[in-house]
């Protein structure tokens, strides 16, 4: 009888110990390696951090060719750390490819511009350019303060296939801010998409554009879809053939996302 209690008492003792065992503790969802890499933050939100690659600083185009002449510079009008569109020069992109990133840019439209709709200080930042040709994927800019045009056309659209989700315009001869995080389609080795792109905005800090799918390239006229195979690509700032005072950049940093 002692035993057959003992024997008992043993049991429970196991199993109450078996269900400790498989309790929940705090550090079962703690992780500690890899430890992220410190990095310096800037003074403001729109300074670059450390481990930026500035695309420009107000000094020059360094970083910068030529879309019609690959091998010419980028001749748009640097002054007063103020980057101006040439818009007889043509679109400009950057001299290094890239894939998914982080990248901030900052941008003015003049005041008193008499044009309107698409004609208002038309430009554009292609989150990839994959030429030959002015192909890529536009992240619009454009005088969206007061002036109305088509919604997936305006500033902070994904042109011609996602619409902002607020309008975050300044007036014009104010500067204005993007803060883009870009996820490049990825292609299966058959040149087949795999994944499309993504794209998150803030225009001003204010979210506009949330993960949003890229169903292909920017389309002027028709559909878009993903046609060919592309891999790291240079980023692009459009000439716009509008006839309007050219708009003015600044501050254009990006990190690349491993
Ligand atoms: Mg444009």
């Amino acid at each position: 009888m002692k035993n057959k209690i003992f024997a008992t008492f043993a049991v429970i003792f196991a199993c109450s110990v078996a269900v400790k065992a498989q309790e929940p503790k705090p550090a079962d969802t703690e992780v500690w390696t890899p430890v992220p890499i410190e990095i310096t933050p800037g003074k403001t939100s729109f300074d670059a951090p450390s481990d930026a690659l500035i695309l420009f600083n107000g000094k020059n185009l360094d970083q910068w060719v030529s879309v019609k002449d690959p091998n010419a510079a980028a001749n748009w009008t640097v002054s007063g750390n103020i980057l101006t569109v040439n818009k007889s020069a043509g679109n400009i992109q950057t001299k290094k490819s890239f894939g998914n990133y982080q990248l901030h840019l900052e941008w003015k439209i003049p005041e008193n511009i008499k044009e309107e709709g698409q004609a208002k200080g038309n430009s554009g930042l292609f989150l990839a350019s994959i030429g030959p040709g002015d192909d890529g994927y536009e992240l619009q800019i454009l005088d969206s303060y007061k002036n109305k045009t088509y919604v997936n056309g305006q500033a902070a659209s994904i042109y011609k296939q996602s619409a902002p989700l607020v309008n975050a315009n300044k007036k014009p001869g104010e500067w204005q801010t993007y803060d883009v995080v870009w996820e490049a389609p990825v292609f299966s080795t058959d040149g087949t998409l795999k994944t499309p792109a993504f794209v998150t905005v803030l225009h001003n800090g204010i979210l506009v554009q949330n993960h949003t799918e890229l169903k292909g390239p920017t389309q002027y006229i028709g559909q878009p879809s993903y046609k060919k195979a592309h891999g790291p690509s240079p980023i692009k700032l459009q000439a716009h053939g509008d006839p309007s005072a050219p708009i003015s950049f600044r501050n254009i940093w990006i990190r690349e996302i491993k």
